[in-house]
């Protein structure tokens, strides 16, 4: 094997992995929680552009799998939300404390 298919390809990839527990099945899970709807643009995915979802990290910390720290976004805002961190990590905190309150959420890890 070569280049991407490598399992060493890992070792020279410049971003830090994420944690096993940011799994396929944790990130399915947040994307139905937000029912397929990128949160900026608040434009539902779940036909079309369900492959263009990405679940991101509210406290930029790849470690942080609790569900209050996740949320769905479109591509283009996940790479968006890279910058002003700051500004963003409050913005969806306040988004996610008024969801989950809303959403009466009881279940925990
Ligand atoms: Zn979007």
């Amino acid at each position: 094997m070569t280049g991407k298919n490598n399992p060493m390809w890992l070792n020279g990839a410049k971003k830090k992995p994420y944690p096993k527990q940011f799994s396929n099945w944790l990130k399915n899970r947040i994307k139905q929680r937000d029912e397929y709807i990128c949160y900026l643009c608040n434009i539902e995915h779940k036909i079309a552009l369900k492959e263009n979802l990405s679940v991101h990290h509210i406290d930029y910390d790849k470690n942080n799998c609790n569900e209050k720290n996740l949320i769905t976004l479109c591509k283009s805002h996940n790479a968006k939300v890279n910058t002003n961190r700051k500004y963003w990590k409050q913005y969806f905190e306040n988004i996610i404390d008024a969801y989950l309150y809303s959403f009466k959420y009881t279940e925990s890890f």
